[in-house]
């Protein structure tokens, strides 16, 4: 405002003095014009010397400029020096970020909206193959081909990592997690899990073994114990005791060793047989008769179904992991409770539910429960004859259906198993009734 009112005193200076003198000389109207035509021509030459300074040397302090045009000159020159400090400090930014990256063993790739290729470090360059600057704007599934991490790139779920060999060699095994950010851009990063993956793997390959080696001694001691029991009556009373006992236990370790098998294949068993439709009626009905056999008539085993569509995917497997569950209801429920087997779908998927009326489970509990070997009350899952495995198979059985286990229980309300699978796994067409074995 201060440097406005500078300018119309100046324009009247002008204006007024040149005016004055014209109207001496006895021409007024020259006198103004005059006066009017210096203020333009000031203006023009400041208007030009801001021209020069910022097409030419933008770098330089400004002109010297009066009134007006001289505070201009200084905000521009401020706002100048403001912005070029900013730029500065994010372009160290920057930088300090593309270093730390760079520093990183585990291979870190930007890209763009569309998925192609921005920036990557040179830990990418050297596990994942990219090539600077050759590869930029290329595609990351050009790179990256192998189907599960095409289907995990496009299905635009990130919650849980992707494990896959490394497309340019074999040996290595890279666990990839990608973020998205910003205007749908993603951030891949890639890890070289090699060394623990083969640790696992040793692991898996250990239990495997030693349940295999011990699948024959058992059978021995099993065939042994049983003869001499059949023969009761020529065994000293003292004995018998402790036979029985032996069998017992004979009878839990073989248990525990065709539940450790029958895991390590479900965890490293890759092969899929194409999934067939199966009438989870039919399934159901037979579990059902199985755990009415066990149970003796101590409780009710209901069935619900609330549709005929199918399911997709291994029966064998999946008649192990729900005889699982309601078996589990049977032996953890006490007697005269109600368990409930479940059939149902909806639009976005399909549900097979095990509910009983028992006693429930501490939430604290729920977590863990699929845990190898977690159990609530451990004398009590020994008493029952249980491995503390059958909750890590039905896992294992979902995860290869693209499922997942929900529970929910209270103490003193029933627990409810819940295996959720996606409408890929549904299929609509109710199934040809037939008999189920059940082997
Ligand atoms: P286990 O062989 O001990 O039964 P699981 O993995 O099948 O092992 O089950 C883990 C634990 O979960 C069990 O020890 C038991 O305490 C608890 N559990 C499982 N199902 C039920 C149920 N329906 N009601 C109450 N507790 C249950």
């Amino acid at each position: 405002m201060y440097y406005w009112t500078n300018e119309l005193w100046r324009l009247a200076y002008l204006v007024i003095g040149l005016g004055a003198l014209g109207w001496l000389l006895g021409a007024p109207g020259w006198g103004l014009a005059a006066g009017l035509g210096l203020y333009v021509y000031l203006h023009l030459r400041h208007l030009r010397a801001l021209y020069v300074w910022l097409t030419q040397h933008p770098h330089d302090t400004p002109p010297v400029g009066a009134g007006v045009w001289g505070d201009l000159f200084d905000r521009l020159y401020k706002y100048q020096k403001t912005q070029r400090q900013s730029q500065a400090r994010l372009r160290d930014i920057i930088r300090r970020v593309q270093d730390s990256c760079e520093a990183m063993r585990d291979a870190v790739v930007m890209l763009d909206r569309h998925g192609d290729l921005e920036w990557w470090n040179s830990a990418a360059a050297q596990m994942l193959g990219f090539q600077t600057p050759h590869d930029r704007g290329q595609h990351i599934t050009n790179f990256l081909r192998d189907p599960s991490f095409v289907a995990y790139f496009n299905a635009r779920d990130y919650r849980e990592p992707l494990t896959l060999a490394s497309p340019i060699r074999d040996d290595v095994t890279l666990q990839y997690q990608v973020t998205l950010f910003g205007d749908n851009e993603r951030l891949v990063m890639a890890r070289d899990i090699s060394r623990l993956h083969r640790l696992e793997q040793m692991r898996r390959d250990f239990v495997a073994n030693v349940s295999h080696e011990l699948r024959t001694p058992l059978t021995v001691l099993t065939g042994y114990l049983e003869t001499y029991l059949d023969q009761a009556d020529q065994v000293p009373p003292r004995w018998q005791r402790g036979l029985g006992q032996m069998q017992e236990q004979t009878q839990r370790m073989q248990n525990l060793v065709e539940d450790l098998l029958l895991l390590s294949k479900l965890e490293t068993d890759q092969t899929r047989d194409d999934p067939a439709p199966m009438d989870m009626a039919t399934l159901l009905e037979n579990i059902r008769d199985d755990a009415a056999n066990l149970c003796a008539g101590s409780h009710e085993i209901a069935l619900d179904i609330h549709t005929d569509h199918c399911l997709l995917g291994d029966e064998g497997e999946m008649r192990s992991a729900v005889s699982n569950l309601v078996f589990n209801a049977v032996r953890y429920t006490p007697p005269g409770s109600t368990v409930t087997l479940r059939w149902k779908t909806w639009k976005e998927g399909a549900a097979v539910e095990v509910e009983d009326d028992g006693d429930g489970i501490d939430p604290v509990h729920l977590p863990r429960l699929t845990e190898r070997f977690y159990r609530v009350d451990k004398g009590r899952s020994a008493a029952n004859g249980g491995t503390g495995l059958g909750l890590a198979i039905v896992k294992h059985v979902l995860l290869r259906h693209d499922a997942h286990l929900d529970i929910d229980s209270h103490p003193g309300r029933g627990a409810l198993f819940r295996c959720v699978f996606p409408a890929t796994r549904v299929h609509a067409a109710p199934a040809e009734r037939r008999a189920v074995g059940n082997s």
